[in-house]
């Protein structure tokens, strides 16, 4: 049989581009060839989000569109894998009959001998044993096989010198609306030690940032060495890392973030200014019925606290709207309390009933679609407004940039907007340590290092500078 030849489509979290990464390298070191153009692929790889019912129908779509493909090419191979695949098991096959695999996010590591069987026409279905059957060993096994696969995997993310680490795995926060515990088991911590020599050997790699993830990281716990380690201390020992420039970590659950955490942000210069902590909402009544398990109030003592340690940090949340039984005067709180906190960015999702979560089963999903879409724009354009707020105060200052990559063409002009502005050389594309975009003209190998950049202009999504000498600053 010959090595096949492979293309993957992502969607949704920075934990499924990380899992992107891992199924590159290990099919890569079972001898397949990773195509960058699916026409060239002839097994044709989707990992999946099961977050919204919008993120599953676009991926049906895209399956569904491959049927005259499929009908060309018999032997062409669908494999679905991630969050999707273990959301709906051998079941996706009635909704999506062109599908020749399922593979769920914690049986990645077997893909090779998975495409192996689907080649030979056996359709296999490797789904997570999670909270159902096989209990914590098979669940430990799965987890040593992605630990293993992990330490083959070289840097190789979109962005040079940064790279994801995994801290934790799973959940088991089971907020009413979420499908995340249902598809990606029970939380666990992987061991610091495992992370800790991941991190080093990524940045012996050439990784300047890295970033540790979970979906509640900072509920992170382990024992090793005799000892426990929380974030703080794991944040601490990887701080350590010489050649490392920055560390962050993401996403906070509100109700884990205490004095610790907020130390570190005090004392450990690496930790980027930046907290992802995710509010979902600002009425006590609707964070109740999402089984958030804090208040508003408590939410914006969390934020006064990272504040008093570390002044500049920039908060970032999630929010969900038209939640059910959200009111005009509960969805009024939420406004407020992005007002309070200062979020100067937030992802917003219209609420999206899923299956199998408490939400979905007791609540009617009764706010009208069009209410839903009021809220939504509403929400963005005050946080858009604070952010802008928040970025004119860099103008006239010099921030340390962590450059990420060219800028996207055609150039930006100092509103953000496609122009022709900034004439002359390449334009870089990077972040402050509190996470802010700055785009500069500078040369493309600067690409993957810090270098200071003056402030000329802002706008609400990007602050726009310049470099005194771009030869001579790479650091
Ligand atoms: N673990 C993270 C946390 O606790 O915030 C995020 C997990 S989820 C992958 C990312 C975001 O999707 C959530 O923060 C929430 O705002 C949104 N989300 C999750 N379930 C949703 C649903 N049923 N409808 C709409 N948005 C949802
Ligand atoms: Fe989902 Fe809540 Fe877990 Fe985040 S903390 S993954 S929103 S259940």
């Amino acid at each position: 049989m010959e090595p096949p030849c492979v293309h993957i489509t992502t969607y949704g979290c920075q934990m499924n581009q990380l899992d992107a990464e891992l199924v590159a390298e290990v099919l890569r070191a079972s001898g397949a060839r990773l195509a960058a153009d699916a026409d060239e692929a002839d097994v044709l790889l989707f990992l999946t989000c099961s977050v919204r019912g919008h993120a599953e129908d676009r991926v049906f779509s895209n399956i569904g569109a491959l049927k005259a493909r499929k009908q060309r090419e018999p032997d062409l191979i669908i494999g679905l894998l991630g969050c999707m695949a273990q959301q709906y098991g051998p079941a996706l096959r009635r909704r999506a009959p062109l599908v020749d695999l399922v593979c769920a996010p914690g049986r990645l590591a077997e893909l090779p001998d998975l495409i192996v069987e689907a080649r030979r026409g056996r359709r296999p279905v490797a789904l997570d044993p999670v909270r159902t059957e096989g209990g914590p060993e098979t669940l430990a096994k799965a987890d040593e096989a992605l630990d293993r696969a992990e330490v083959r995997r070289p840097l190789c993310g979109s962005s040079p010198g940064q790279a994801y680490v995994v801290a934790v795995r799973g959940c088991d926060n089971f907020c009413s609306y979420c499908v995340v515990p249902h598809v990606r088991g029970p939380e666990r911590s992987r061991a610091p030690s495992a992370i800790l020599d991941e991190v080093r050997r990524l940045v012996g790699q050439g990784a300047r940032q890295i970033t540790l993830l979970g979906q509640a990281v900072n509920q992170y716990a382990a024992v090793e060495g005799g000892r426990r380690w929380d974030l703080a201390d794991l944040l601490q020992a990887a701080a350590e890392t010489p050649d490392l420039a920055r560390l962050a970590f993401i996403t906070n659950h509100p109700r884990a973030f205490d004095e610790r955490l907020a130390a570190v942000f005090r004392n450990v210069s690496k930790v980027c200014s930046y907290l992802h902590m995710p509010a979902q909402s600002g009425s006590d009544a609707v964070l109740a019925r999402m089984n958030r398990r804090y208040t508003a109030a408590e939410y914006l003592d969390r934020v006064a606290m990272v504040r008093q340690a570390r002044p500049d940090v920039a908060v970032a949340s999630d929010f969900i709207v038209g939640f059910p039984g959200e009111t005009p005067a509960d969805f009024e709180a939420t406004m407020d309390l992005v007002r309070r906190a200062r979020a100067s960015a937030a992802f917003v999702f219209k609420y999206s009933p899923r299956p199998g979560t408490m939400a979905a089963e007791r609540y009617p999903d009764d706010v009208p679609a069009e209410e839903k879409r009021r809220r939504h724009a509403a929400l963005l354009a005050l946080v858009e407004e604070i952010s802008g707020e928040e970025n004119a105060k860099f103008v006239g200052r010099r921030v340390r940039v962590f450059v990420e990559d060219l800028a996207p063409r055609p150039k930006l002009n100092e509103r953000g907007r496609p122009g022709d502005r900034l004439n002359g050389g390449v334009q870089l594309r990077g972040r402050t340590p509190c996470n802010r975009i700055v785009v500069f003209d500078g040369p493309p190998c600067l690409v993957g290092a810090e270098v200071d950049v003056e402030v000329k202009h802002s706008s609400p999504l990007t602050l726009f500078g310049s470099i005194e000498n771009p030869g001579a600053r790479r650091a």
